[in-house]
């Protein structure tokens, strides 16, 4: 097998819906340890697809916060800086025509009308977190056909196809993963009935265009890395290897959220320096043995992905 010598490159892509909170923090900062550990690259993206719930003035917080903690990433940003550009979904949307034109070259997507309404009408009653199984209402008898060029206007959607064989891969943080993708979530929404466009195929076009060899993030998205391993496979995109981080919880052993305001970068900025903040967090994920303010640099030498937990909780 022929390896590629590639520079690592990780990403952040946060959603400017508000402040970043400690699990964002930890998020971000894993991922630039683990290329910055390996001379790599890191890449700032804003993912702000939703116009109601994005605002430029969070994503501009954002990288204060980043700045602040010494978190510099070398491409993207506000700013636009790099070859890769735009870094603001919301600005990429020929980017993201052109891709899904590719998609529809392979016969797979196709036209829904269903409402949210309908599909959960379709839904087994014991699926209790939330996630919607699409029973294949609107799937042509054979795939293959042209979507029309009206579809949008006609209150469309567009499906992805989804065949019934799993996906598998292995995660860096979690390990072994295998998802029957047709069972999990059935056929997927690449661009909604309004003309947003998808986060899953937002996200696989942007990684592959932005040359990501490594992305990591919470581990609620492992459904939707299996997702993004299929359209990878569609679009002839590389994958890159994927380390899905233990979510930070509080001291009750919830995932954090924007409601646990003692825990947002704005409160956060109030109680710590950047190296206590970071000592704290890398004491958190087991990189180093006990609290102690530390500098990215210092820390560099014991990054390690946390193997094995699912949840990290704040004592
Ligand atoms: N924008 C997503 C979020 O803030 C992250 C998506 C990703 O890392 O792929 O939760």
């Amino acid at each position: 097998m022929v390896t590629e010598n590639l520079t690592p490159r990780g990403r952040f892509a946060p959603s400017p819906s508000g402040r970043m909170h400690l699990g964002n923090v930890f998020t971000a900062m894993m991922s630039w340890l683990s290329v910055k550990s390996r001379g790599g690259e890191w890449v700032l993206r804003i993912e702000d697809l939703d116009p109601q719930r994005s605002k430029t003035e969070h994503a501009r917080m954002i990288e204060d916060d980043l700045l602040w903690l010494g978190l510099e990433w070398d491409e993207g940003g506000l700013a636009d800086a790099g070859p890769a550009g735009p870094y603001s979904q919301s600005r990429r949307g020929e980017v993201y025509e052109e891709y899904l034109r590719r998609l529809e070259a392979t016969g797979m997507v196709y036209p829904c009308r269903c409402r949210r309404a309908d599909i959960l009408a379709t839904q087994a009653p014991h699926r209790s977190d939330g996630r919607v199984v699409y029973a294949g209402t609107c799937r042509p008898l054979r795939l293959g056909g042209h979507v029309p060029d009206d579809a949008q206007a006609a209150g469309a959607a567009l499906r992805l196809f989804v065949p019934g064989r799993e996906i598998r891969f292995r995660d860096l943080v979690c390990g072994d993963q295998c998802f029957p993708l047709a069972a999990e979530c059935g056929d997927f929404i690449v661009r909604r009935a309004d003309g947003a466009w998808a986060y899953q195929l937002a996200v696989v076009v942007d990684d592959a265009l932005m040359g990501i060899t490594e992305v990591a993030r919470g581990n609620d998205l492992l459904l939707s890395t299996a997702q993004q391993i299929y359209l990878c496979g569609l679009l002839g995109f590389p994958v890159p290897e994927y380390a899905h981080l233990p979510l930070v919880c509080n001291a009750q052993g919830l995932r954090l959220s924007k409601r646990d305001s003692a825990m947002s970068m704005e409160e956060l900025r109030r109680r710590h320096t950047p190296e206590s903040l970071l000592g704290k967090l890398a004491c958190l994920a087991g990189l180093i043995p006990e609290e102690a303010p530390m500098t990215l640099g210092q820390l560099l030498p014991f990054f390690r992905w946390p193997v094995g937990s699912e949840t990290l909780r704040l004592g």
